[in-house]
């Protein structure tokens, strides 16, 4: 599509919607948890074509669309059709004294027009998670799919053809030119899911318009070992969360601080986990079946980088480090002896290599994560419940999980979100519902009454403010 049409065809789709959107301020709970089924019941019976547009895209492995990209998407669905009478009713606030005679609630209006745009790395579920969301509060959406899976994209685009009215829902493709017109229009709200980087754009863009934000970014989650931790358990809890998708994932442990006393234990627990999770009977981890690659060769070369500047500057390859540039393809990797300093340390990895760092002290380790940027998730393992509410405590991170990593990003009840540099906002479940929704204080006041304090002029009525 030339510039010209993509813009004519922006322009037409954000002027249908902005107009639809004021029929649906009053659209019913039973209207938007229709739509929400049939969402639910397309993704269940075009299972195998998602999995095949992800398989497409960077060989995601079947089994693994199925838990990370289909599982959490009907989720979604079924626990905000579930929930959404009682998210949308009315809620009833005390009278404070001062306001006697009155009555005040909270009534949830839908902020309008609002754009999703998605990353990558979960193609299928970080576009159709807040669609859910916007769906619920009652937004029309315009959804922007990464151009980086351009199969899982152009699925997307089809499902939402089959299913909503173009002034309801529609997918605009494209890479940085689509973005960027997209940026330029008013939204009413605007749902980023990407970089620290681009999420910068997009909040300088909204601020524009004063558009709201939600920010989903990312950054590198810290995992702290502590000197009491079951280190068996630990190890094959990281591994299998670091290495899926290939380490591509936004809460994915980004690196690893243990007590320089347990290192090589935890390091020999490690390779056996990676073993049993891709190297089954000796097979390569590049022959294995559960094992994806990396998205293209940009990052590929990004990943390679990293692997190679460590190696120069003195750290220790203890497990993996080959690649297969034909395939970009690159082996879990652990590396030891890694400092601040070096490349792998500076910015999110975002792929299949974890770095070990050595600690001494338990606090050196925590203000060692309180100089780096706020990450989007932080994993400790301990037996001391003490131990863990203090490392939480000492420390700020979008979310937290004691000994595991990544489940809080399935939890319904929990918000899901970063903190400053990785994220604004929080999404999933009731939260994706407030984020796509003003809540609208309403007082009632009676006819013929007035405020008991007196407001108005002249103020010489009362010889004073009580207070
Ligand atoms: P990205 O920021 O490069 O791209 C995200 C989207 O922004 C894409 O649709 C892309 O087309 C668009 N875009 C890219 N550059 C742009 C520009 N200059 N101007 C306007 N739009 C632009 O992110 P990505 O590489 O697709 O995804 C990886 C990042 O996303 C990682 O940082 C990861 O941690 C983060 N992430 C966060 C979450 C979360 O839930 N917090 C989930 C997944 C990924």
């Amino acid at each position: 599509m030339d510039s010209k049409t993509l813009q004519d065809r922006i322009n037409q789709v954000f002027e249908q919607q902005k107009s639809h959107s004021l029929n649906l301020r009053t659209s019913s709970a039973d209207l938007r948890i229709g739509m929400l089924r049939r969402l639910h019941d397309w993704i269940l019976e075009h299972r195998q074509d998602i999995r095949d547009a992800l398989f497409a895209d960077y060989k995601k492995p079947n089994i693994e669309t199925d838990i990370t990209e289909i599982y959490p998407s009907l989720s979604e669905a079924k626990n905000t059709i579930k929930n959404l009478k009682s998210w949308m009713r009315v809620k009833r606030v005390p009278t404070p004294v001062t306001f006697l005679g009155t009555s005040a609630h909270i009534q949830y209006e839908p902020k309008g027009a609002s754009l999703i745009v998605a990353p990558w790395n979960y193609p299928f579920n970080l576009a159709i998670g807040p669609l859910i969301s916007a769906i619920s509060a009652g937004c029309t959406a315009i959804v922007k799919p990464s151009e980086m899976t351009p199969n899982t994209s152009a699925l997307i685009k089809r499902m939402i053809s089959e299913l909503f009215d173009e002034n309801h829902v529609c997918v605009i493709e494209g890479g940085l030119e689509a973005s960027q017109l997209l940026f330029a229009k008013p939204f009413d709200h605007i749902f980023f899911t990407g970089s620290p980087a681009v999420g910068k754009i997009v909040m300088r863009s909204a601020s524009e318009y004063l558009g709201s934000v939600t920010l989903e970014l990312g950054g590198k989650s810290p995992v702290v070992i502590a000197k009491d931790a079951d280190l068996k358990d630990a190890a094959r809890k990281i591994a299998s969360t670091k290495f899926i998708n290939c380490g591509q994932t936004c809460v994915a442990p980004d690196f690893v601080l243990i007590h320089a006393s347990m290192r090589d234990e935890f390091v020999s627990y490690l390779k056996e986990s990676i073993e049993t999770l891709y190297e089954t009977d000796g097979q390569a981890a590049i022959d294995s079946k559960d094992f994806g690659r990396i998205v293209n060769e940009r990052h590929f070369n990004r990943l390679k980088e990293l692997i190679t500047d460590a190696k120069a500057r003195g750290a220790v390859v203890a497990k993996g480090g080959k690649t297969d540039a034909s395939q970009n393809f690159i082996e879990p990797t652990v590396i030891t002896h890694v400092k601040p300093d070096m490349m792998v340390m500076l910015d999110e990895i975002f792929g299949p290599i974890l770095p070990i760092l050595d600690y001494t002290e338990l606090d050196k380790a925590l203000s060692f994560i309180n100089t780096m940027p706020k990450p989007l998730a932080l994993y400790a393992f301990s037996k001391s419940d003490k131990k863990l509410s203090y490392i939480f405590h000492k420390t700020s991170s979008g979310g937290a999980v004691a000994n595991d990593c990544v489940l809080h990003f399935i939890h319904h009840e929990l918000p899901f979100g970063g903190v400053n540099n990785s994220g604004i906002g929080k999404s999933h479940g009731h939260y994706g519902f407030l984020e796509f929704s003003n809540p609208k204080g309403v007082l009632k006041q009676r006819v013929g009454f007035t405020a008991v304090t007196p407001l108005f002029p002249p103020y010489n009525r009362a010889k004073e403010m009580i207070i």
